[in-house]
């Protein structure tokens, strides 16, 4: 393919559902469990107080709400973050879970992969898919969300459950307990070896995307997640992921909406989310302000505006 100039950069993007930036208290779950990868890197945790920079990261807040009124939610605002076209405004609201015609046109034109693998960039969507899921939303059982249908744009070989026992992929769950339910061939793993995994696969692509849920889930109290039980995993496997990281590979970590930073709710909120940029590239992060800006900045870092 022909390609314009890369910089060089590696860069893996890490999206995690439901997550807004408050300040540290008792109904911030950030600020109550323990999260040591995070802490050892910012200096506390994943709250408010830690906006700005320091040794090789950069984290800001990002406004999610993008002028709209109401509750920012998945579908509009993982739309606006992989085409970096404002979603909500487009459709005149925000909208929930899962993209439907409108959305999935906009995915499929200016998708952040597709747009990284048409300038020649190596992308690949780290997250594991099984044939019954294909099935489901073949039958009309389920439809994708806008994160795969952002992958799916690209044309890349989307990774399957051998991928996940081969150590090749890393699960919404971080562990692989819940593909191991159906698929015999998975041994679940400890959070931080699902991290350096993922480190291996980012240290192999020009563009990784990995993303997980399990945050959203617990603050709608969902599927019996926890924040605890979240965030353990997530920093678990940041612990493992910065311990292997190549060192031209940065790590950004952005969510879609607030909802687990309030713990005494079980809704969305209109908190800012945080953009959390780790390594080599970190400050090339500075001056984002909103949602809709991660995919126009990944796109020039790649060299592939
Ligand atoms: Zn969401």
């Amino acid at each position: 393919m022909a390609g314009s100039d890369s910089t060089g950069g590696r860069f893996l993007l890490l999206f995690v559902d439901g997550v807004g930036l408050a300040p540290a208290s008792a109904d911030n779950p950030w600020a109550t469990v323990p999260t040591p990868a995070l802490a050892g890197l910012l200096g506390g945790p994943l709250t408010c107080e830690r906006v700005g920079a320091g040794e090789g990261w950069r984290l800001a807040p990002l406004d999610a709400t993008l002028g709209v009124d109401g509750l920012p939610q998945s579908a509009t605002g993982q739309t606006a973050l992989f085409t970096g076209e404002n979603a909500p405004a487009a459709l005149g609201r925000h909208v929930a879970a899962l993209p439907g015609p409108r959305l999935a046109a906009i995915l499929a034109e200016r998708s952040l992969l597709k747009r990284a693998r048409a300038a020649g960039r190596a992308v690949t969507f780290a997250n594991p898919f099984t044939p019954a899921y294909f099935a489901e939303v073949e039958a009309g059982r389920r439809r994708h969300s806008a994160t795969t249908l952002a992958a799916l744009a690209s044309g890349a070989p989307l990774r399957d459950a051998a991928d996940l026992a081969g150590g090749r992929a890393c699960p919404w769950d971080v562990t692989g307990e819940f593909f191991a339910r159906f698929e015999a061939a998975v041994e679940p793993v400890a959070p931080a070896e699902a991290g350096r995994r993922l480190a291996a696969l980012a240290a192999g692509h020009e563009l990784t995307l990995w993303e997980t849920f399990m945050t959203d889930l617990a603050g709608h109290r969902r599927r019996g997640w926890t924040a605890e039980e979240a965030l353990a995993r997530l920093d678990g496997l940041l612990a493992g992921l910065l311990e292997a990281r190549a060192p031209e590979t940065t790590v950004v970590l952005v969510s879609d909406h607030g909802n687990l930073e309030e713990a005494s709710h079980r809704s969305h909120t209109r908190n800012p989310v945080p953009l959390l940029a780790i390594g080599p590239a970190a400050e090339a992060f500075a001056g984002l302000e909103r949602i809709d800006q991660v995919t126009p900045r990944l796109l020039a870092l790649l060299g592939a505006s």
